[in-house]
């Protein structure tokens, strides 16, 4: 159930408790470093980060009644329905851990979900990351992840110490069945269609949008998103 529905956004102290929550959404193209940084980024700041895509790939895991509706869409890389994803997504951020804030992750990636979203949570904050077609069809085709804690890995860039398994847990990696080239080259049309109306959504916003320069290190990126969200909690 969709409890944050049954919130009225016009009562004061609902605006009041949700002016408090730090919610961040990281923007950007399959492969432009949401997930790599998303992690770190909810150690750093003690909210959690919330992957649409993740808890979608835990309900086929699982064989919910979602994840078999979605198991066909998914392997194609074509997007989840607008009200699946929203009953899903609000769901989850009416969980307690939520009550700080959260960093979304795959969220949203069309106009309607964007504007939901805006609607509940005016005071978010947007991260855009960008980067060229070949380069990222060059990391996704090579990210492999762990089976069972989902620690990201890259064949060339960032490969564990034994080959094919994970160094934490030591458990196999795979590679997701959407990551195959021509399943990632259908996803990068399907963010230019849907997802880039979002980011021209935030854009139009004062203080919404912040882009994130994506070329150097994995440190460097993630200092200039500290700088980005520190700059704004100023502001605040
Ligand atoms: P991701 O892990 O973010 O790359 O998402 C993997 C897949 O999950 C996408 O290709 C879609 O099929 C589905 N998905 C995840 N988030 C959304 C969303 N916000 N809207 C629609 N489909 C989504």
């Amino acid at each position: 159930m969709n409890n944050l529905s049954s919130i009225d956004p016009k009562s004061p102290s609902t605006l009041h408790a949700r002016s408090n929550l730090l919610i961040i959404i990281l923007l950007g193209p399959p492969g432009a470093g949401k997930g790599t940084h998303a992690g770190p980024l909810s150690q750093r700041l003690h909210i959690p980060h919330i992957s649409t895509g993740d808890l979608f790939r835990e309900n086929i895991r699982q064989k919910t009644p979602l994840g078999l509706q979605i198991q066909e869409i998914m392997s194609q890389g074509s997007l989840v329905p607008d009200a699946l994803v929203l009953e899903m997504l609000f769901d989850r951020i009416s969980k307690k851990d939520c009550e700080k804030g959260f960093i979304l992750d795959g969220f949203p990636r069309t106009l309607p979900q964007a504007q939901t979203l805006f609607t509940e949570f005016p005071n978010l904050l947007a991260l855009y990351f960008d980067l060229p077609d070949e380069t990222l069809v060059e990391r996704i085709v090579g990210r492999l992840a762990c089976k069972q804690c989902g620690k990201p890995y890259h064949r060339q860039f960032d490969p564990p110490k034994q080959t094919g398994l994970c160094d934490q847990c030591k458990t196999p990696l795979i590679q997701r069945e959407d990551d195959r080239e021509e399943i990632v080259r259908k996803r990068l049309q399907i963010y230019k269609d849907q997802t880039q109306p979002v980011i021209d959504f935030f854009a139009q916003k004062p203080d919404v949008l912040k882009e994130i320069p994506s070329f150097g290190s994995k440190d460097q990126i993630f200092l200039r998103i500290l700088q980005a969200i520190s700059i704004d909690l100023l502001r605040n």
